[in-house]
């Protein structure tokens, strides 16, 4: 052994007893808040990122039909009487060959318990020009105004922003928002900013069409007009991304037959949601939505007239 091996090494053993003889009884302050949260895994030869962007409240009411099965299921899925505290998440989908957002976030334009996405994306070293497609599912806020800067504009600057025609139609017409009841002209907000923002970069999709190899739309018209759900698919791998085809999993797992208030047209909203969840079970995909709790994937399983969900156990890669 050489003098300087030996000194350094003499030099450790002394640090390392001085650490044993001194154990160290800091404080750490208090965090305040939760952490950014992403959870990224495989599925099939695609990487599948769920991004937290935060969470909203929403009040019992929101919820449709009737009330003592309401109650009953709300008491048996252990939630509070009011509010309803509910994820807002994001799907990031790399295929290998396009980067793909799927949904935004609500930016802090539904308050300050939102917004997170773009630290989340800069946790994943993910900067937002690398983002080649933003699909959306619909165009309500907690959806939307997260692809928008707080000055108007792209927080995305080289995607392209697809949504099916039919929302666009909707969301974007000044006919449609002027006929609206006055509490509802606010629910236009999020459409006419991302359609500013991004001028003929947003584009319109037939709903059931093929966006891009291994991820599809699937109708889901009920919920607004222009209700899309995504399938991304690789390999025997499939993910069905729902949307807002549900709200507050421990009700309508349970009870799909309940809806919410901002569905568009409820007993298409209804009837819809149903055939998911059972497409779901019967072709054995995995589901993600927007307002599970995060990393909000995991499985469906029948159970009595209706549904469990079983969240995928978090998995590393
Ligand atoms: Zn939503």
């Amino acid at each position: 052994m050489t003098e300087s091996r030996r000194q350094f090494l003499s030099q450790l053993i002394a640090a390392g007893s001085a650490c044993a003889a001194t154990p160290l009884f800091a404080a750490a302050p208090l965090a305040a808040g939760m952490g950014l949260s992403v959870h990224r895994m495989k599925l099939g030869s695609f990487e599948v990122t769920t991004v937290l962007d935060g969470f909203i409240e929403l009040p019992t009411a929101v919820l449709q039909g009737d009330a003592d099965v309401i109650k009953r299921a709300m008491e048996a899925g252990g939630l509070a009487a009011a509010p309803i505290r509910t994820a807002v998440n994001c799907f990031l989908v790399n295929t290998g060959a396009k980067l793909v957002m799927i949904d935004c976030g609500g930016a802090k334009m539904l308050g300050p318990t939102a917004g997170r996405m773009p630290q989340a994306l800069a946790q994943l070293g993910i900067s937002p020009d690398q983002v080649d497609e933003v699909y959306v599912t619909h165009m309500h806020g907690d959806h939307l105004h997260g692809a928008v800067t707080p000055e108007g504009g792209k927080v995305f600057p080289n995607a392209v922003v697809r949504i099916a025609k039919e929302d666009v139609a909707y969301w974007g017409s000044p006919a449609v928002e002027a006929a609206a009841p006055e509490n509802q002209k606010g629910r236009f907000i999020a459409a006419k900013r991302a359609m500013a923002a991004y001028g003929d970069r947003l584009q319109t999709f037939e709903l059931g069409s093929e966006l891009t190899p291994g991820i599809r739309s699937v109708p889901a018209v009920g919920h607004t007009p222009g209700h899309s759900c995504y399938l991304v698919t690789s390999g025997t791998a499939k993910l069905l991304l729902l949307g807002d085809t549900m709200h507050v999993g421990p009700v309508q797992f349970a009870r799909p037959e309940i809806t919410v208030m901002f569905d568009f047209r409820q007993d298409d909203a209804r009837k819809r949601r149903q055939e998911l969840f059972e497409m779901a079970v019967n072709e054995d995909m995995l589901i993600g939505a927007v307002h599970l709790p995060f990393p909000a994937i995991g499985r469906l399983r029948k159970r009595d007239a209706g549904y469990a969900y079983e969240a995928l156990p978090w998995q590393m890669y």
